[in-house]
């Protein structure tokens, strides 16, 4: 037997607990995977809660995301001893995930640990690095250059935001960070930021469809008011690649900015991203992409302290990654 995440849904009370459990309660897949580390994401946060719209039936364990050691193979292109990346498809949504000792997936969920990255970077990284490498790499594809001007990053002291910022950062663009966190702003230099603005100052904004051009891009996982304030102040031409929703999922803006100044709101998917794009992604942030100061960006916690980490999450006030050693 081994130890998992078990969170069950009691009076619409979302409970968590460390139980053990064996490889037959883990659903049918081709992997059976030895899991050396998982993390918590904002996603795996609404998992733990009643009304987060994640997960479906209970008992569950939770873990978005997760890197180990396949121990059992019935898949020809995996054998025991491989080391695998699973992100997300069913994973800690509708399959159990990640928060667990071992897991069982579908061999098509599975990407083997690409050269230049650890098991453990690969989940300092996990989901919030795969999107913000989405995000940057759109950014880069639809010809945003370092010389065409700032880039804004916003929800910068989160997972997504810290690692864009330090991506972007490292290939040169002129990162201008949004944070709601006052304390943040050492370690947001410390990523390469050049500029910080406050969450409320960015979006309380202007309310004109048009305004100063500011941003030659913008990596969003925000939302809400603050993606609906950016986008009047990026530059003629510009990108933006939005990705989150924790300032909310409504947008109140006008259609000036895309037909008078030809700027692209461009969608971020990490969860159904097909394998080539899963490849490069993965590709980049072991190398061009990877973050130089990747020791700065996570805190490690065990399986047992993943329930009180989801409350700092929801909060808003946890920083960088959160990284889970199984
Ligand atoms: P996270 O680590 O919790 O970071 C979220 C950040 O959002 C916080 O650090 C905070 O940044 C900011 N924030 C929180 N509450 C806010 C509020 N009420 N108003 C404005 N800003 C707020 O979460 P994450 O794992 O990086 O995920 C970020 C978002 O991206 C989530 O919405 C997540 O669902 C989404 N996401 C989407 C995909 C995809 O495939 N599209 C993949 C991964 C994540 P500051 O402290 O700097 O203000």
């Amino acid at each position: 037997s081994f130890k998992a995440l078990i969170i069950n849904n009691i009076n619409n009370e979302v409970i968590a607990e460390t139980q053990l459990i064996e490889l037959k309660d883990l659903p049918e897949g081709e992997l059976t995977i030895q899991v050396a580390y998982s993390s918590v994401n904002y996603k795996d946060a609404l998992a733990c809660t009643a009304n987060g719209n994640i997960v479906q039936s209970y008992p569950f364990i939770p873990g978005i995301d997760l890197a180990g050691v396949v121990v059992d193979s019935r898949h020809e292109q995996f054998e025991p001893g491989d080391e695998v990346i699973v992100t997300g498809y069913g994973l800690g949504v509708s399959h159990f995930g990640g928060f667990s000792e071992y897991a069982r997936v579908p061999a098509e969920w599975a990407l083997k640990l690409p050269q230049g990255l650890s098991l453990k970077e690969a989940m300092i990284l996990g989901t919030a690095g795969f999107t913000a490498a989405l995000s940057v790499l759109e950014l880069q594809q639809n010809g945003i250059r370092p010389e065409d001007g700032p880039v804004l990053v916003t929800g910068a002291a989160g997972g997504v935001g810290s690692i864009a910022a330090a991506i972007a950062a490292k290939l040169g663009y002129e990162v201008v960070a949004s944070t709601g966190k006052q304390d943040m702003h050492g370690y947001l230099l410390g990523l390469g930021v050049k500029r910080i603005l406050s969450r409320e100052e960015l979006a309380a904004g202007s309310k004109r469809a048009l305004d100063k051009q500011l941003w030659a891009g913008a990596i969003d996982c925000v939302g809400g008011q603050t993606l609906s304030s950016i986008m009047p102040k990026i530059k003629y031409g510009g990108v933006v690649a939005a990705s989150g929703l924790t300032g909310g999922s409504e947008l109140a803006m006008t259609v000036f900015p895309f037909i008078i100044r030809g700027v692209r709101l461009i969608g971020i998917d990490s969860v159904m991203a097909g394998l080539d794009k899963r490849e490069k992604i993965w590709k980049l942030l072991a190398g061009a992409y990877k973050p130089l100061m990747l020791e700065d960006l996570y805190e490690e916690i065990s399986m047992e302290q993943v329930s009180e980490r989801v409350g700092i999450i929801l909060k808003g006030q946890s920083r960088g990654r959160t990284l889970v050693k199984l």
